[in-house]
């Protein structure tokens, strides 16, 4: 754990979340400024920077994938669809350095990006 880390902080209960699904490998829970109807910041329990170190490690990431697909369900994103995210680094603007797969549905979710 990094203690520095506001996710590490979340997965040790050092500070509050919204919890909405949890396996031995990853936390989901509810964004603090959603940006769509239904958004859910999904991590791995331990800590990688970013997608990229996630990707050194392929059972974590295939956790990850799925943990995201488990809350798609149990959020009822599946019929109507759903966008799935990694902000990465500066240009992405990535505010977190815990790496978080953004869930985002709910709602008509608009062009992929705002600048085109
Ligand atoms: P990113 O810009 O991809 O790093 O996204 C970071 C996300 O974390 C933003 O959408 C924030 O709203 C969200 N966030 C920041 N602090 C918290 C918190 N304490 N609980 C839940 N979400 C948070």
């Amino acid at each position: 754990m990094d203690h520095d880390c506001l996710f590490c902080r979340i997965v040790a209960g050092e500070i509050p979340a919204t919890i909405v699904h949890e396996t031995e490998t990853t936390l989901a829970f509810r964004d603090i400024d959603p940006k769509a109807a239904v958004h859910v910041l999904v991590i791995p329990k331990e800590h990688y920077a970013d997608v990229v170190a996630l990707a050194g490690d392929p059972a974590a990431s295939a956790d990850l994938l799925a943990a995201a697909s488990s809350v798609a369900e149990g959020e009822g994103l599946t019929g109507d669809g759903f966008r799935v995210l990694f902000n990465t680094g500066r240009f992405a603007g990535q505010e977190v350095f815990h790496v978080h797969a953004h869930v985002l549905g709910g709602e008509p979710l608009g062009p992929m990006l705002a600048l085109r």
